[in-house]
Formats: structure tokens, C-alpha cells, sequence
């Protein structure tokens, strides 16, 4: 039979949405429309019955879906792309090998504002009040706001009586009238203290005489240089409010001293190397730091990447200043990696102070708002975001022309992302991004990860060392005491030896910080009934819970629930409850007890949560408004404190008995950066470790920063007990409410596994918490040896997968796929 149908042209876009499933999906365009159309435009569509989402076009064709009849889109919401060519290479390699849907990445790229779908919440700001600015139907939105707190998009679309809004949606968020709901983002505003100091001509004795006299007849003047001699026996920064006080002068005069060029304000967090709001040259660098420098780029000609392992405070930031000064000058963009916790307004002063206006920052606690600007400037290369200072994420940002990616800390944990998917590593992924945009990638760290480490050796890497402090102060003087010892011999006070206690009081006798590292918060973890034995356990997760003595309450640091503290035993009734093990809180109340003249300052995770957290106690910590800082891992990371002359770590032996095969990797890490934090500036610090168990390798490696010892018998271990860099590893873990159903699943998914994967499947095993948030949850590791290969054993897994997932009885469990789970 003969069809007498016309023949048109038909055109079709494959899109991405951001939902977790494995392809993309087909939808039919107008000839004009497919021509308007480019790769990385953002279109929206209905998908399922009532759905709408914001998808992006991948491909453009016109080859029909066999399986399904392609639906019309709904808009097209771009008239450029916002992601471009490079991005979705990006994408396509961490799609495909941390085993996740372009979906995920996309929904983890973009800022949500770019991914309105039909649930997205939609607010009015508060601070909108000029209606004349809105067109009929903006108005009519805008005052649906006024009567109803949020609506969804879905509900927008129902007032306004068609279908197509989202464009409109993006209006009324670009002329700030409504925005969308997320986790609430703080910005991002330092709180500046003003400090006063003497203008540096008075240095002199001299000067400081014929000061006075000049001064003989403007009293008010001369008695705030007095005060301020006065204030300066303390030897810590001078407020300008403080003075003020002490002299009992208006801040009128003090303003007068700074127009006569005899003070200067100065703002401790913004500018403690001069900052005057100019761009100052970078430092000269020392002759190590030279040599260094000239050996990375030695070692660029011949490798892309290269690590660069040099000590703590032996000056690697300002290595990395030279060669992203350099980029810049090339013309070419820069991504400056940190974990996040270390982006504060530290790093950010010292690379303002030398890259001004050319330097964005991109993390997790910047508002939506402000993380779409930095997308479109990076996005249209403006000079302003030439620089890019950012936590993990921003290695999605939309970069074309990227020339050296510097991953600081390169060791870090938090560099892996574990939940949502994408499961990826953020330094592996910089890597992948550099090669696609033929740029150079540092990694710097003085305790680089086993396998960064070993990749050097293997000469994949280039290795550039430098082992010298700036000025060549000494590495910290690190101590172990044996506090098994101190017990016998009862020179313990609380959970202070009175060796470490002694340090304390001298360096606080010195007018100097001090720093005390205990990686546990609350006040101890476990509380437990002395005639029983009953420790109360969180009703949600496998794991007792932790007592906050402050708050007089029982937390669970894993989903969060809390109650009060109880009377009395909940099994027997007995009122004699004990508390066992001690964390942060319990330190800082002894060590007020222990020092009532001093100011004891805590930093965790608890007291880090509100707005600005972190920033504000290390803001303190730095103008020496907190004489010793207690706190967890936070500590650590790539913090510079130019007064602290002595680190505690209270107890070393928890880090060392944690069952993962990097954990004394980890304890090694973690304690040499922490001890790296004293003595950095002035003279050699001192290090303090009490520990039960002087003798363990790693704690005799730690105190002689021996990393060459700990790096070859780490390796000699994972060599023999099969693990990374030699095995790669992937992690699936199942998790589901019902006990039954995980333990069916992943004893049928162990067998699949084992038939084709034999003895290099561990477990199944459940983890330390075996049940968080009610869900039980069971893990299978499957090791893969150095000649397997990486991609036929992903398709294995996945097919694997797929098989489970076809099983009507497993099909609710939720199944996790994590590639390098460490
Ligand atoms: P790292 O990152 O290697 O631990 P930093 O880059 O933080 O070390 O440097 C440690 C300290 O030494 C910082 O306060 C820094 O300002 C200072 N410093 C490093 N190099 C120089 C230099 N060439 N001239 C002056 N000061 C320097
Ligand atoms: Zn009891
Ligand atoms: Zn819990």
C-alpha cells in the first residue's frame, strides 16, 4: 500500500533531567525550533503524567524514539547555552565512572535556580516592595505571594491559567521578587573589627619622645598615645573601641591621630598583611621556595600534574600565588580547590590582598542568589571570576579556558562527596577537568594521600618537595606522654597530664595561644548505668548516645535526635548514671575550671552552626580574644595562626583503633596538621600528644614527621591485605527499614557477585552504626586487582544491578553504588 501522508522533517533533542535515571530522553521540536536550539540550552518539559522539569539539551537530530512517541517540549528557556561543551565531556566521565546518571550530575552542577521543576517552592523576598517594576502577570504572582507563604510552580502555572511559566519564574527571581527553597544560605559578610596600631615611623624610641612632645599641646591626642602604650604591654592587637575606652577620647580623635599619620586602622580579618584595600605584589619568595617553584615548572613541561609535598608553613600558598598570577597573565582562568572549612576568610584575604577583584569564591554557604552570579561570570569569562576559590563543587562550574587547577590539601577527606549521588572525588574530578581543558593541575599537602603519593612514585606525578618553614623555623618539638603512666603514677588532672598542663601555663604565661585538638564534640559519648550497665541508645540509629552537658541533653550525632538527660536508669531505675569518654565540651568546662583568668573558646561542629560559625571563633582566635581554642578535626585544616606556640592532642589512641584501612593513614594526617598549626611565625612550637600506647608505629612516625616511614609500611600493608593504590575499590551498600529485606538482598546479591567476582567480594558486612535513621543498612566491597579491568567490571556491577533491581521483593531497597568509597 502506498502512504499519500506528507513527509516532513522532523526534528528531535535528546535531554537530560535531573532525575537519577540512566539515559536521556527524547522529545520532538519545530524545525525552528531545533535550529534555535544549542547543546546546553535549558528547555522545559512535562514528563509523567503531571511533572514538569528543567531539562538541558544534549543532542540535536532526527532519528524518532523506537520505543516511545516523543512528546513536545514545553519551552525553551535560554537564548544561549549556560553549559558548554566541555562541562558535559565533564559529566559524561562522572557519569561513567562513579556509575551515576547524567542526571545526577546535572542536578549537582547546576545552581537550583537554573532547575525549576513543577514541586520547586516558591517564596516572596521580603525585602521586594516596588510593584511597578512587574508586568500583569509578575503581578499577579506577586500578589498570590501575599495571601500564601510559598507556592509551587505547579501552582503558579494553575493561577495564572497556562502552562508555560517557568521563564517568567526566572524573571521574578532575577528582579529578586521571589526565591526558592533550599537549605538556608547565609551570605557571606565578614563581621570587620577595627584595630588601631602606631604608623610604622615611630618605631623608634626617638620618634616616639619628639611624638609626645608634639603632641604637649593636643591633650586629648596624647592621651590615647599613652593609653595606647598602656593597652600594648599586653602585647595583643588594640581595638579602636578599647582604646577609646582606656583613654576616655572620642573615636573623633582617634581619627584625628590617623589623619596626622600617627595611628592606622587596620581590620585583623581583612588585612593582616596591610591590606589598604590596593593590590599589593606578591612576597619575594625565600631561596627554597624559588627552587621550588622553578621545579614545578620544570615539572610541568613533562607532567600534567604535579604534587608538591612541602611541609606545614613552609609557605606553599605563596608558590601557588606565582603560578596563578601567571595563568592570569596568560590570559587563562584559574580553580584554587580547598576543603571547604579552610575557605575562610583567611585564604580569601590572602589571595584578595594580592589578586583583588579578579578572585571569586564558590561554596556551600554562599545564598543561591550569590552562586548564580558566580556561575554567569565564570560562565561569560569575566575578569572577575578569572579566579575561582571554591570547595568541591566548584569543580562544575561552567569554565572555558581553564589554565592550572591548584588542589590544596589534596589529602583532605571532604573532597569526596558521599551523599547525594555523585559519588566523586573532587580532586580525581579537577584532574579530569584539567585534561579536558589542557590546563596543569598542583596538588599541595604536607601529608599527601597514600595514592597521590604513590602516583608520583610511579612517575605519573611529577614531586616537587620543600622541607624548610618559612623562615626557617623549626618544625614543631612533638612530645608523646604516656598517660597509662600518669594514671599509675596519679598526675593526672581531669583528662590533662600535668605535662601538658605545665606547657599550658607557660605558653599562656608567655602570652601566647594555645590549641588542643580532641576529635570528639559533646561531653562524652557514652553515658551508662554503673549497677546495670545500660547506656542509653538513640531510638533511630544503632548507637548510644552523647551526652551535651550545657544543654543537659542526650544527642545522636547521626539523625539528630535529642532528649533530655535522665534522673535515673531507664532499664533498672538505679540513679547512679556515669559518663563515659570525654569530647570537646568536657575539655573546655575542665579547662575552665583550670584556667579561670584565661578565655577558653570551642570549636565543633556545635558551635560552628550558626551564621558566619567558624568564621567568628577563628576571627576571635586570631585577634587573640581567645587564649586556648579546643576542637575537633576542624582544627586542622590549613588554618594560620601567627601566636599559637603550643598544640595538645588529647588522646590520640581513638583515631588509631578505627576500623578502616586508612585509618592510620588518616591518624597520621590528621595529627602532623594539627601539630602544624604551632609555631609557625616567631619560633619553634611545641606538640603535646598524650596517648596510652606511646610505642605504636604511627604515633613514633607522628612525632618524628617521619611521612617516609609511614608512607612505605602503609604501603607494604595495602600491598599484602589487597586495598588501594594497588586494588581499586567499590562500595554497595543497601539500606532499607525492613532488616529481613536487606539481609535477603544482599546475601543474593553476594552470591551474584561471587560467581563472577570470586574471593574479591568482601562481606556482606554491616557497618559500625548499623542503622541510621531507621534504615538497616548492609555493605559489599568489591576489590578490583591492578590488571582487571576498570570499565568491563562496571559493566558487570551494573548488570548485576539491573537483575537485582527487576526483583519485585528488592525493588523498594535502596541501592547505593560508591567507585573509590575512601
Ligand atoms: P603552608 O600553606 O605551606 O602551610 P603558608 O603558605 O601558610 O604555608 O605560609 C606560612 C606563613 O609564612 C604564612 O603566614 C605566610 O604569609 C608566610 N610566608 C610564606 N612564604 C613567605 C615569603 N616568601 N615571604 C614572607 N612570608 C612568607
Ligand atoms: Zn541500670
Ligand atoms: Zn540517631
Amino acid at each position: 500500500m502506498i502512504s499519500f501522508k506528507k513527509r516532513y522533517i522532523i526534528y528531535f533533542i535528546d535531554i537530560i533531567l535531573p532525575i537519577p535515571l540512566q539515559k536521556t530522553f527524547t522529545y520532538s521540536v519545530t524545525e525552528e525550533e531545533a535550529s534555535y536550539l544549542q547543546k546546553g540550552m535549558r528547555v522545559a518539559v512535562s514528563f509523567g503524567k503531571t511533572k514538569m522539569y528543567t531539562g538541558l539539551v544534549f543532542t540535536i537530530h532526527q532519528t524518532a524514539p523506537v520505543l516511545y512517541e516523543a512528546k513536545d517540549i514545553n519551552q525553551i528557556l535560554d537564548d544561549k547555552p549556560i553549559v558548554n561543551e566541555q562541562q558535559l565531556k565533564h559529566w559524561q566521565w562522572i557519569a561513567s565512572y562513579y556509575l551515576c546518571s547524567l542526571g545526577d550530575v546535572y542536578r549537582a552542577s547546576l545552581p537550583s535556580a537554573f532547575l525549576l521543576e513543577s514541586e520547586t517552592i516558591i517564596y516572596k523576598n521580603e525585602v521586594f516592595n516596588d510593584e511597578s517594576i512587574l508586568n500583569d502577570d509578575e503581578f499577579l504572582v506577586y500578589e498570590a505571594l501575599q495571601h500564601q507563604s510559598q507556592l509551587t510552580v505547579h501552582q503558579i502555572a494553575d493561577i495564572l491559567g497556562k502552562k508555560k511559566v517557568m521563564p517568567l519564574i526566572n524573571q521574578l527571581i532575577e528582579k529578586l521578587v521571589i526565591s526558592i527553597k533550599e537549605e538556608i544560605y547565609e551570605t557571606y559578610k565578614p563581621k570587620l573589627v577595627k584595630y588601631v596600631r602606631l604608623h610604622s615611623q615611630y618605631d623608634s624610641n626617638e620618634m616616639l619622645q619628639a611624638l609626645l612632645e608634639e603632641l604637649s599641646r593636643a591633650k586629648k591626642q596624647q592621651e590615647a598615645v599613652l593609653s595606647f602604650f598602656q593597652l600594648k604591654a599586653s602585647k595583643k592587637p588594640i581595638k579602636a573601641k578599647d582604646l577609646e575606652e582606656a583613654s576616655g577620647v572620642s573615636s573623633a580623635v582617634l581619627k584625628a591621630l590617623v589623619a596626622k599619620e600617627i595611628f592606622e586602622f587596620y581590620h585583623i580579618q581583612t588585612d593582616r598583611i596591610q591590606y589598604k584595600g590596593k593590590i599589593n605584589d606578591l612576597k619575594q619568595l625565600n631561596e627554597y621556595q624559588e627552587v621550588a617553584l622553578n621545579q614545578i615548572k620544570d615539572s610541568f613541561t613533562k607532567n600534567d600534574i604535579t604534587l608538591l609535598q612541602g611541609v606545614t608553613g613552609s609557605g606553599k600558598t605563596e608558590i601557588y600565588n606565582k603560578l596563578i598570577q601567571e595563568t592570569i597573565d596568560n590570559g587563562k582562568q584559574v580553580l584554587f580547590l580547598l576543603p571547604e572549612i579552610a575557605l575562610t576568610t583567611q585564604i580569601i584575604a590572602r589571595l584578595e590582598n594580592y589578586f583583588g577583584k579578579q578572585i571569586s569564591v564558590f561554596h556551600s554557604k554562599y545564598s543561591m542568589n550569590e552562586r548564580v552570579e558566580v556561575w554567569n561570570n565564570v560562565l561569560e569569562s569575566k575578569t572577575k571570576a578569572q579566579i575561582i576559590l571554591g570547595a568541591r563543587s566548584s569543580v562544575f562550574l561552567p569554565f572555558s579556558n581553564l589554565g592550572l587547577i591548584v588542589v590544596d590539601e589534596e589529602h583532605e577527606a571532604s573532597y569526596k562527596q558521599f551523599e547525594p549521588s555523585p559519588r566523586y572525588n573532587a580532586r580525581d574530578a579537577a584532574i579530569v577537568l584539567a585534561k579536558i581543558h589542557n590546563a596543569k593541575v598542583l596538588l599541595g599537602s604536607a601529608t599527601p594521600s597514600l595514592e597521590s603519593k604513590f602516583n608520583a612514585d610511579q612517575h605519573k606525578y611529577g614531586l616537587v618537595e620543600l622541607t624548610r618553614r618559612h623562615g626557617n623555623i623549626q618544625l614543631p618539638k612533638i612530645e608523646l606522654i604516656d598517660v597509662k603512666e600518669k594514671h599509675r603514677k596519679k598526675e593526672m588532672k581531669g583528662h590533662f597530664s600535668d605535662r601538658l598542663l605545665k606547657l599550658i601555663t607557660e605558653a599562656l604565661e608567655l602570652k601566647e595561644q594555645v590549641i588542643l585538638f580532641q576529635n570528639r564534640r559533646g561531653f562524652s559519648p557514652i553515658v551508662e548505668c554503673t549497677t546495670c550497665g545500660t547506656a542509653p541508645q538513640c531510638p533511630n540509629c544503632d548507637v548510644s548516645l552523647t551526652y551535651h552537658k550545657y544543654r543537659g541533653e542526650l544527642k545522636c550525632h547521626y539523625c539528630h535526635y535529642q532528649r533530655a538527660m535522665p534522673n535515673s536508669c531507664g532499664a533498672c531505675g538505679s540513679a547512679t548514671l556515669n559518663t563515659k569518654g570525654f569530647g570537646t565540651e568536657q575539655i573546655e568546662l575542665e579547662l575552665k575550671e583550670l584556667f579561670p583568668d584565661h578565655v577558653i573558646g570551642r570549636m565543633d561542629l556545635d558551635t560552628t552552626r550558626g551564621k558566619n560559625g567558624y568564621q567568628k571563633i577563628i576571627g576571635a582566635f586570631e585577634a587573640q580574644e581567645i587564649d586556648v581554642l579546643v576542637g575537633t578535626q576542624m582544627l586542622s585544616k590549613g588554618l594560620d595562626f601567627e601566636n599559637v606556640s603550643l598544640v595538645g592532642i588529647l588522646s590520640a589512641d581513638s583515631m588509631l583503633n578505627f576500623p578502616d584501612f586508612r585509618a592510620h593513614e588518616r591518624a597520621y594526617q590528621l595529627m602532623v596538621q594539627v601539630s602544624g598549626r604551632a609555631g609557625r611565625s616567631k619560633k619553634q612550637g611545641h606538640v603535646a600528644i598524650q596517648t596510652f600506647n606511646p610505642y605504636h608505629q604511627i604515633l613514633q612516625q607522628v612525632s618524628t614527621t617521619n611521612y617516609p616511614e609511614m608512607y612505605k609500611e602503609q604501603l607494604q600493608d595495602r600491598w599484602q591485605y589487597h586495598y588501594p593504590p594497588y586494588y581499586r575499590l567499590i562500595k554497595i551498600t543497601l539500606k532499607h527499614r525492613d532488616y529481613t529485606k536487606v539481609d535477603t538482598g544482599i546475601n543474593w546479591l553476594a552470591k551474584s557477585l561471587q560467581n563472577v567476582f570470586k574471593e574479591n567480594v568482601l562481606g556482606p558486612s554491616a557497618p559500625a552504626v548499623a542503622r541510621i535513621r531507621n534504615q538497616y543498612i548492609k555493605n559489599l566491597i568489591i576489590k578490583i586487582p591492578p590488571k582487571q579491568s576498570l570499565g568491563k567490571t562496571k559493566e558487570q556491577i551494573q548488570k548485576i544491578k539491573n537483575t537485582f533491581e527487576a526483583v519485585k521483593e528488592f525493588r523498594p531497597i535502596r541501592f547505593i553504588l560508591d567507585v573509590d568509597a575512601y
